[in-house]
């Protein structure tokens, strides 16, 4: 916690604190952004890096393919479709440029952008201890990791995380599925139905009465008593961030395959839901390595949990939370309830980000079910925070030559295992705010 002497003096020099206090949706563009090709230079990882985490992927293939037969079609690559959203921009009043959405909500196995970079790395850490015991070799059909002698191998080792539900969900069947014993440690806001999925595939479950800073500090100390567990750390995590930046040429490919051009007349506006900025900061690694300058991204967090904006903004990063200045953290949007950011990823990436807003949760009750009335799509609250941050971007005079060959791109970052239920639930909630506010 930082002191109250130290809290004024930040009130004091940074106006912005006070409005993040008052809750309200806000934007705030970042007067420090930089060209790619200086600004790529902080983030301590290269294209290198990412192409190895690709070339990774690859050889995994087969294996998923056999793992997790949803992943045949695509021959075990995790990855999701990218469409066009012309009903929801005609809703939204979009009359310039192009609206998608990146359909992370429908990646296989767990169906959010949380497969991307924690399957990422279990496998990883998988193939480190396979190679090491021989059991694996360079070249090798990685398909024979699905053996019943390899399982069993993988059952003498632990992986653990600290997870609001959505990484747990990634790692714990991952891991499970593998062989490995998988604890996930999991905040009060993780929903009911993410417990019992973990369960239901062999996963212990540790719950905590308190946020997700708590569970993950209570996972990291489990995991240092016990040599033969490893802690996935969402906050300083290298390998999820590069499973994640993986995101940036497989979009290229895709808008490139869909005819979509993108450059310095054709803009790319990525808009991305942001917690503790794992998932958001390497897709947009990946982003910039991908597209340059020609790509923007924006962050949005919820207007009770905006601790990137506030991290970057005053420049502390990790050492300051919403907690600190009296924000609550409590949002319905479970993906996002993370109220102290990554200092990896804030520091990684404090010149490539675009800029950052907040949305309330009755405005992402709203999207959501402004999302399903128009294209029949359901995503969970916190993936649909994309879109609350296009109308800043169009406001926002430094974007105003380039906005009519734009496309904006929605990252859509789950919702695809939410129970029927349950999204029948948020939809209602949405419909009943939108005829409120038409009323
Ligand atoms: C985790 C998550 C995010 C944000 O990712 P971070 O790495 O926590 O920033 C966004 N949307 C959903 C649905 C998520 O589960």
């Amino acid at each position: 916690m930082l002191p109250t002497s130290a809290i004024a003096a930040l009130r004091e020099k940074f106006p912005l604190i006070a409005e993040l206090m008052a809750l309200q949706p806000l934007s705030w563009f970042n007067p420090r952004i930089a060209p790619a090709a200086e600004a790529l230079g902080d983030v301590g990882l290269t294209a290198g890096d990412v192409a190895q985490a690709s070339a990774r992927l690859a050889r995994f293939a087969p294996y998923l393919a056999r793992a997790f037969p949803e992943t045949q079609a695509s021959g075990g690559v995790i990855e999701s479709p990218v469409v066009p959203l012309p009903a929801m921009q005609a809703a939204l009043g979009m009359t310039s440029g192009q609206l998608w959405l990146k359909q992370d909500s429908h990646l296989p196995i767990s169906g959010s952008i949380k497969a991307r970079g924690g399957i990422y790395e279990v496998l990883k850490h998988a193939e480190m201890l396979a190679l090491d015991a021989g059991l694996l070799r360079e070249g090798d059909d990685y398909s024979l990791l699905a053996s019943e002698a390899v399982r069993a191998f993988f059952g003498q080792y632990a992986i653990a995380v600290g997870s609001t539900g959505n990484l747990g969900l990634s790692i714990g069947i991952m891991s499970a599925r593998l062989g490995f014993r998988a604890t996930v440690h999991m905040s009060a806001d993780a929903r009911q139905w993410k417990k019992d999925k973990l369960r239901a595939h062999g996963v212990t479950v540790v719950e905590y009465a308190t946020d997700y800073s708590v569970a993950v500090e209570a996972g990291r100390k489990q995991a240092q008593g016990d040599p033969s567990c490893h802690f996935v750390d969402d906050e300083n995590s290298h390998d999820l961030f590069l499973g994640y930046a993986v995101a940036g040429e497989r979009l290229k490919a895709q808008l490139a395959a869909a005819g979509v051009t993108v450059d310095a007349q054709h803009p790319l506006f990525v808009y991305l839901p942001c917690g503790v900025g794992g998932g958001p900061g390497g897709v947009a690694f990946g982003l910039k390595l991908a597209f340059g300058d020609a790509v923007h991204c924006v962050f949005v967090e919820p207007t009770h949990s905006p601790c990137m904006l506030l991290g970057v903004h005053t420049g502390l990063h990790e050492q300051i939370s919403v907690q600190d200045i009296g924000i609550d953290n409590i949002t319905a949007a479970d993906g996002l309830a993370v109220g102290r950011p990554s200092g990896f990823v804030g520091r990684a990436m404090q010149r490539l980000i675009d800029g950052y807003a907040t949305v309330s949760d009755e405005e992402l009750y709203r999207l959501l079910a402004l999302l399903e009335q128009t294209q029949q799509l359901c995503l969970e609250p916190s993936a649909v925070a994309g879109f609350a941050g296009i109308a800043p971007v169009l406001a926002a005079p430094r974007y105003q030559a380039s906005l009519d060959g734009a496309t904006h791109l929605v990252w859509g970052t789950g919702g695809s295992m939410v129970p029927e239920q349950e999204m029948a639930a948020y939809v209602a909630r949405g419909r009943a705010l939108l005829a409120a506010g038409a009323a």
